[in-house]
């Protein structure tokens, strides 16, 4: 739990407005970090125009003994607050790295998305741990990819933009998650090494029946390219809106048209029941 000044700050302003059951919870979570009580599942990504699974993202889970499987809604902000998220961020790239390894060695060459938060991004050390795990379980750099959100990097953004280039320099692809939704998208398209843009679900929802989001969506893509970026719709939930994806152009595609995040084993199944299994370079 040793973090920033401002994790520290955060942490004792937000003590006293707890509830006992919050920090109990917390304690809860912090035994949870070290005792296998977190878990991840995994969404594939599809290539748009060839319908191939060419990734996943992991989106981690909490199995609490006695509440059942919790999203990240429920824990990742107390995390966050109370300085646990250095660990938790740790744990999560380590079996995200661990699995995309053991499919690698399987014959799944699965790019492997994870999301930092903004504690991470002002970790001057982490780039070195990543660096470090990669090395250890033989990935490439290149099949891990780190997703940040704008609004992760306004916490300091002189900080948070060495940590993503030192992270960008070991050749870790650097996507920006949610896209759209923050205050300063261009700023960020012009001064980040980011690699590529996930589309916010929120007009991935809206294509087909709202023009003017039909105009932003087409417009991205077509900026992302012009900036050599790769685009990810996230929230795909039905045919027509990926049909329309497609004629925009857009790479790479996510939701729960495809699958819901799964367990490792599910996802496993689910590929091997598609004809063109992940067999993608
Ligand atoms: P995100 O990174 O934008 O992840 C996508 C979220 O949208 C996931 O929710 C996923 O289950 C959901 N989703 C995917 N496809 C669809 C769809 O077609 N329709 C709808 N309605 N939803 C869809 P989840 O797993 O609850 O995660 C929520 C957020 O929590 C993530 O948003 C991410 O910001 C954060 N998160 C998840 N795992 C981690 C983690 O390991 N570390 C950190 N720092 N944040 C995480
Ligand atoms: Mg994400
Ligand atoms: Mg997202
Ligand atoms: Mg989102």
């Amino acid at each position: 739990a040793k973090r920033s000044g401002t994790g520290v700050a955060l942490y004792d302003s937000s003590r006293h407005a707890d509830s006992s059951g919050h920090l109990a919870l917390v304690e809860e979570l912090r035994t949870a970090l070290t005792t296998g009580q977190l878990v991840l599942h995994h969404q594939p990504q599809l290539d748009v125009a060839t319908g191939r699974p060419v990734g996943v993202e992991a989106l981690v889970r909490w199995a609490h003994p006695t509440r059942g499987l919790l999203g990240p809604a429920e824990f990742l902000p107390l995390a966050e607050v109370h300085g646990l998220m250095g660990a938790l961020s740790d744990e999560v790239l380590a079996q995200a790295v661990a699995q995309a390894a053991a499919w690698r060695r399987g014959g799944l060459p699965l790019r492997m998305s994870v999301n930092l938060s903004a504690s991470n991004l002002l970790d001057a050390a982490l780039p070195g741990r990543v660096a470090g795990l990669l090395a250890r379980h033989d990935v490439p750099p290149e099949s891990l990819v780190l997703e940040v959100t704008e609004s992760v990097l306004l916490t300091d953004p002189e900080r948070s933009l060495a940590v993503v280039g030192a992270l960008a320099g070991l050749g870790v692809t650097v996507s920006i998650d949610d896209f759209g939704t923050g205050y300063s998208s261009l700023a960020y398209l012009r001064d980040l090494p980011v690699a590529e843009l996930k589309l916010d679900r929120s007009f991935t929802a809206d294509l087909l029946t709202d023009p003017r989001t039909e105009a932003i969506v087409s417009s991205t893509v077509e900026l992302a390219h012009r900036l050599g970026l790769h685009v990810v719709a996230e929230g795909v939930e039905d045919e027509a809106t990926l049909r329309h994806l497609e004629r925009l152009d857009c790479d790479t595609s996510q939701g729960f048209l495809h699958s819901r995040p799964v367990p490792a084993a599910e996802l496993e199944t689910w590929l091997s029941a598609r004809p063109a299994a992940a067999a993608r370079p």
